[in-house]
């Protein structure tokens, strides 16, 4: 959206510097970092623990930057600059802004797992409805929410905005700027508890994107997620659209019957949309995508998108990097890779799918950010992963020892992953399906990289 820098500076106060006269600066791009940056874009000068984008304002201004927004100024330069207090909180602005302008539909996706995974369908769906912007990647913070609603533009019918958090009322601030249509809140898990506090004030939180719902919006509620009651009261007086991701009679607009998977567990199975049956198979493995799609199609029908383009959308769907990803390396070997991140709802989904394989290993790096419950949280992983005669489980990491202390005493743990590379050949020593799985921090993928280079 083309945005004016003197119309922002009167509606949210600051000054606006000039090298000579003023005159007026319009704009539609903004850049927060000097090697990305285009002629004509705005600079925002952010400043973190490890670098200050202040430092970069003559490198902005000799790529033609059209203005800056900085917290200190640096009149040498001949570049006009927006001053203010915060450049984080001129940044959500610039998004608000943009957002204020768009007259498409805005899909807002939170919740605990599966965010960018019901992103990603969204954006395949609506994609073949109309023009749409959808968050690239992870960008679901309070930087990446305003990236987003700046690439808004005239042309796009549908945007996707997912929104993460990791401590109490993030989604407040994020969905004051999506002020989303259509608000999805996929499930409710124990993620990010160590800033949280409590499973309860995870929901609350997340609750806050149907708080943020425009008027006449929807919500979209998955029945099966933890804390109804927080979800229900954030809805009240609100449209609200449910899906059942699960087989039981609870009442649901959007439901699934017959699940069947294939032999690497992509899931078969018809949905019942707002009354609309439909065969579905999905691009992507495991059965909790069965939710997430189920949360995608909610919201493409609440946005006025038909059940066929919603199957095409779906079908199309192939998953993001490090997400169940599969890979047959040989006739003995497969390996999924699912080491983009871990908590303990994402990794009893995994064990879950592993279960289904006559002879499945995991092979799994800790859990981070669970602060009190992490040493109770592994070694429930360890038990769940007995439980589902997982035929055997590795892992490496110190809270990982309690995952092996779950499962008992065929378990594998590993002083850090070099030593468990070199134990990878016993693994695949004959046919086996292994998956891995990690948070971010553990990098797990180094094992997918050498399970991969065995074939
Ligand atoms: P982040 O908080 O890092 O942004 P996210 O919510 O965007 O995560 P995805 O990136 O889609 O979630 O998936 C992360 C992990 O959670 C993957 O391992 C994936 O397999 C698992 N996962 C995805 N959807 C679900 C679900 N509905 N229930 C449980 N686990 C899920
Ligand atoms: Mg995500």
């Amino acid at each position: 959206m083309e945005l004016s820098l003197q119309a922002l500076a009167e509606r949210f106060g600051g000054e606006i510097v000039y090298p000579g006269e003023a005159y007026n600066i319009t704009f539609s791009s903004i850049n927060t970092d000097t090697r990305a940056i285009n002629h004509g874009d705005v600079f925002i000068a952010l400043k973190g623990p490890n670098f200050d984008g202040h430092n970069y304002l003559d490198v902005a201004t000799r790529k033609g930057a059209a203005a800056a927004i900085v917290e200190t100024p640096n009149t040498n330069l001949d570049l006009p600059q927006w001053c203010v207090g915060d450049s984080y909180k001129a940044l959500g602005e610039l998004g608000l802004a943009s957002r204020e302008k768009f007259n498409g539909k805005v899909i807002g996706v939170t919740g605990s797992c599966g965010k960018t995974t019901v992103k990603g369908m969204l954006a395949a769906i609506c994609s073949l409805a109309g023009s749409t912007v959808a968050t690239r990647g992870n960008l679901n913070n309070h930087i990446g929410v305003p990236l987003s609603l700046m690439r808004l533009a005239n042309e796009h019918q549908f945007a996707v905005i997912e929104a993460g958090t990791s401590g109490p009322n993030e989604i407040k601030y994020l969905a004051e700027l999506i002020q989303p249509h259509v608000a999805i809140v996929n499930n409710i898990m124990p993620v990010h508890v160590e800033g949280f506090g409590s499973v309860e004030a995870i929901a609350i939180d997340k609750a806050h994107l149907y708080r943020g719902l425009v008027e006449g919006g929807v919500g979209v509620l998955n029945v099966a997620s933890a804390q109804q009651p927080t979800l229900l009261d954030a809805l009240q007086g609100k449209k609200i659209t449910r899906f059942n991701p699960e087989l039981t009679d609870e009442a649901a607009e959007v439901r699934v019957q017959n699940i069947e998977q294939d032999t690497f567990g992509r899931a078969e199975f018809s949905a019942i949309i707002e009354g609309e049956e439909v065969e579905l198979k999905l691009g992507v493995l495991g059965a909790h995508n069965v939710a997430n799609a189920l949360a995608a199609a909610s919201a493409a029908r609440a946005v006025g998108i038909s059940v066929e383009l919603i199957k095409r959308g779906l079908e199309k769907y192939t998953g993001d990097k490090g997400r169940m990803q599969l890979a047959r390396v040989n006739e003995k070997l497969t390996v999924i890779d699912d080491t983009y991140n871990a908590s303990p709802g994402s990794v009893k989904a995994a064990i879950d799918y592993a279960a289904q394989f006559e002879r499945s290993a995991i092979v799994l790096g800790d859990m981070g950010e669970l602060g009190e419950m992490r040493n109770s949280a592994h070694e429930e992983i360890g038990r769940y992963a007995q439980q589902k005669q997982i035929k055997q489980l590795w892992c490496t990491g110190e809270a990982s020892r309690f995952t092996a202390q779950g499962y008992g005493p065929h378990a594998k743990w590993f002083e850090d992953k070099e030593q468990l590379k070199q134990a990878l050949p016993m693994l695949c020593s004959s046919e086996v399906v292994v998956l891995v799985k990690g948070s971010r921090s553990t990098r797990m993928e180094q094992i997918v990289n050498a399970l991969l280079a065995s074939g």
